[in-house]
């Protein structure tokens, strides 16, 4: 599980967490949904050890990761802008992480082969990023998080540059790609439909702190404040 306790992060004299507690079940899969500039992507980033944080402690499973390396934390991160690397074949960019890290060819090769087969892009292993489309980029980021592993998987807005139809497809093979994993799943939107269909639990934030972290019918049916009633609006 992720346990984030009493977590603060300031920007020069901006607080943009404010003593930010959070306990995730392991396998769960949790939304973090709010507005623009609420401190989503501080959140995860802060899970992941991309940025300084000011007090408090991050926890993964019974390790206290707060002060350990990115790499060390057990996470795989995706981005909205896929972060791929642009000169490497996919296969490249879905193996370079683990070359990097000393693994031996036959693992990485059966890695890399699992991954292509869940995310179905094994016929375009040889292309270059450049050569995809933008939801075959964003299985290709997906699959990098995959090949190594990972505990908790943190995505940031993963589907947001895609096209409606794309969405909808992505969002159903996450679905079954965390049903087959059981890993952690933290994931970042500002869409609603996103949440409902994704979450186990919403997290509602607004302004660095959490208003509501329930499961997506509660959230719905008993906001806990005004805020969250309008943000998440009337259910449909
Ligand atoms: P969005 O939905 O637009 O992605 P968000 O909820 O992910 O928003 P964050 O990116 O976490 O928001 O930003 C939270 C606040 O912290 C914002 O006010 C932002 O301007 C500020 N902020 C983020 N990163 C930095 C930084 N490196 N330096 C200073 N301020 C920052
Ligand atoms: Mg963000």
């Amino acid at each position: 599980n992720v346990s984030i306790r009493e977590l603060a992060i300031d920007f020069g004299t901006v607080s943009v967490l404010k003593s930010l507690n959070i306990e995730i079940q392991s396998g769960e899969f949790i939304v973090l949904l709010g507005p623009s500039g609420c401190g989503k992507s501080t959140l995860l980033n802060a899970i992941a050890g991309l940025t300084d944080i000011s007090s408090g402690q991050i926890w993964i499973g019974d390790r206290n990761v707060t002060w350990e390396e990115p790499k060390d934390r057990g996470i795989g991160m995706v981005f909205q802008s896929y972060a791929l690397y642009p000169t490497m074949t996919v296969e490249g960019n879905l193996s370079f992480g683990l070359r990097i890290a000393g693994m031996n060819k036959d693992e990485i090769a059966k890695r890399v082969d699992r991954a292509v087969q869940i995310l179905q892009i094994d016929p375009l292993r040889k292309r270059r990023p450049g050569e995809l489309s933008g939801g075959q980029r964003q299985r290709v980021a997906i699959g990098r998080a995959l090949v190594r592993d990972v505990d908790v998987f943190l995505f940031d807005e993963p589907l947001s540059n895609l096209d409606a139809k794309l969405r909808t497809e992505l969002r159903v093979e996450l679905k079954r790609l965390h049903a087959g994993l059981g890993s952690t799943m933290i994931y970042v939107t500002h869409d609603q439909i996103e949440a409902l269909t994704l979450a186990d639990r919403i997290a509602v934030m607004s302004g660095g702190v959490i208003q509501q972290f329930a499961a997506p019918k509660e959230i719905y049916r008993r906001p806990v404040n005004r805020f969250v009633a309008g943000f998440v609006g009337s259910p449909s």
